[in-house]
C-alpha cells in the first residue's frame, strides 16, 4: 500500500474556480514527489486539500488515501489528528508565522504535547532535539523568532513539522523567500531528514531546476491538472509536455553550461480557474499546438516507462522531440 495515493481530486473554490481539476499521483515512504508549475497553477491548493485546510464552502471531490484511509470521509476528530502525526505541512513564508511573544523552543513544543501525551518537560527536551536535527544548537530553545535568522526561522518551522513523527511532510515552497545558499542548505537539510526518518516527501516550487535535482519524481501541474509525470531528472532534462518543457527550460541548472544563454520565457499567464478555455487549457500559450487543441481536451497519455504527459503530441509521430520546442532550445541532455 502506498503512503499517499490521491485519485482524481478535484476543488473548487466557493467563487467557482477550479483549482484543481482530476489529479492522481501517488508517494511511498522514503520517497520525494516534487509538484512545478507556476504561480496559480494549483499547487498550494493540492496541499491543502491533502490536509482538508481549505476555506468553509470549497468543494473537494476524489480521495485523498493516507496509509489506505480517505482523509477527505474522516471526522474533523481525527483529521486533526493526522495532520500533525500523519502528515505535516511547511508552508510558504511559514517562517514570517512564528509568534513573536514566545520562545522557540515552546512553540515547537506545543504540538508535542497536544498530540504526544509528553510531559512539559518531555515535549522541551524533544524541542531541543529537534532543533539540534535541523542543524542549530538546542539551547537555541530559549530564542525568540526575531533574534533568528530567516534560513534559521525557516529550519524552526521544518523542527516543527517533525515534531510529531509524521509520516508525510508536505513543503510547499520552503525556500521561496530565503537566498540561494541558505535555500541549498534547506534543502539538503530536508532531503537528509526524509532519508534518514523514512518518511514521505511532496516539495512544492515553481523552479523545476530545484525539484529535478532534490526529488524522486517530478509532477507539472498546469491550470489545475497534472500536465506531465515522471522521473524526476528525466522530466527536467527531456520534457515531453510544451508546458513542462517551457518551464524546464525557464529555470536552467546553475552552472549548466545551456544556462548561458537567456532562458526563453514563456509570455502570458495561466488562466483563471474560473474561466477556464476550451481544449487543452495550454493551447493558447503553447507553441507547437495543432488546431485540434482548441476544442480537444488532453488526458495524460504513456509517454515511457512510468512516464506520463498530456499532450496530443505524445506517442505520435508528431512527438516533441521532433517538435520545434526542442530544436529551438537545442540543448540535448
Ligand atoms: P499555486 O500554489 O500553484 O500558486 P494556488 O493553489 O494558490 O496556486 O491557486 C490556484 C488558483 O486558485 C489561483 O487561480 C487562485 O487565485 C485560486 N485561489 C486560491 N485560493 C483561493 C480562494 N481561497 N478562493 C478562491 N480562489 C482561490
Ligand atoms: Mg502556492
Amino acid at each position: 500500500m502506498s503512503l499517499l495515493e490521491v485519485r482524481d481530486l478535484t476543488v473548487t473554490y466557493p467563487g467557482g474556480a477550479a483549482a484543481v481539476r482530476g489529479v492522481d499521483l501517488r508517494l511511498e515512504a522514503g520517497r520525494k514527489l516534487g509538484v512545478a508549475g507556476e504561480s496559480g497553477c494549483g499547487k498550494s491548493t493540492l496541499a491543502l486539500a491533502l490536509l482538508r485546510l481549505l476555506p468553509a464552502g470549497t468543494r473537494i471531490g476524489g480521495r485523498v488515501l493516507l496509509d489506505g484511509e480517505d482523509v477527505l470521509a474522516m471526522t474533523w476528530g481525527r483529521v486533526r489528528a493526522v495532520r500533525w502525526a500523519g502528515a505535516s505541512i511547511v508552508f510558504q513564508g511559514a517562517m514570517h508565522s512564528l509568534n513573536p511573544v514566545h520562545r522557540i523552543g515552546d512553540q515547537i513544543a506545543e504540538p508535542i504535547l497536544l498530540h504526544r501525551r509528553a510531559t512539559p518537560a518531555g515535549a522541551r527536551s524533544k524541542a531541543g532535539e529537534l532543533l539540534e536535527q535541523v542543524g542549530l544548537p538546542a539551547a537555541r530553545t530559549r530564542a525568540y523568532p526575531h533574534e533568528l535568522s530567516g534560513g534559521q526561522r525557516q529550519r524552526v518551522m521544518i523542527a516543527m513539522a517533525l515534531a510529531c513523527a509524521p509520516r508525510l511532510i508536505v513543503a510547499d515552497e520552503p525556500t521561496t523567500a530565503l537566498d540561494v545558499m541558505i535555500q541549498a542548505q534547506i534543502l539538503r537539510l530536508v532531503e537528509r531528514l526524509v532519508a534518514d526518518q523514512d518518511v514521505g516527501l511532496i516539495m512544492i516550487s515553481h523552479d523545476l531546476a530545484v525539484l529535478a535535482d532534490t526529488c524522486d519524481r517530478l509532477a507539472v501541474m498546469y491550470a489545475g491538472r497534472v500536465v506531465e509525470e515522471g522521473p524526476a531528472r528525466e522530466v527536467y532534462q527531456a520534457a515531453r509536455h510544451p508546458y513542462a518543457e517551457a518551464l524546464s527550460a525557464a529555470f536552467p541548472r546553475i552552472g549548466d553550461p545551456a544556462s548561458r544563454f537567456a532562458p526563453r520565457g514563456l509570455a502570458g499567464d495561466p488562466p483563471d480557474p474560473s474561466a477556464l478555455p476550451s481544449g487543452c487549457a495550454f493551447h493558447p500559450r503553447c507553441p507547437v499546438a495543432l488546431e485540434s487543441c482548441a476544442s480537444e481536451d488532453q488526458p495524460l497519455r504513456e509517454a515511457g516507462p512510468r512516464r506520463w504527459a498530456a499532450c496530443v503530441r505524445v506517442g505520435r509521430d508528431t512527438g516533441p522531440e521532433a517538435g520545434p520546442l526542442e530544436e529551438a532550445r537545442g540543448n540535448t541532455p
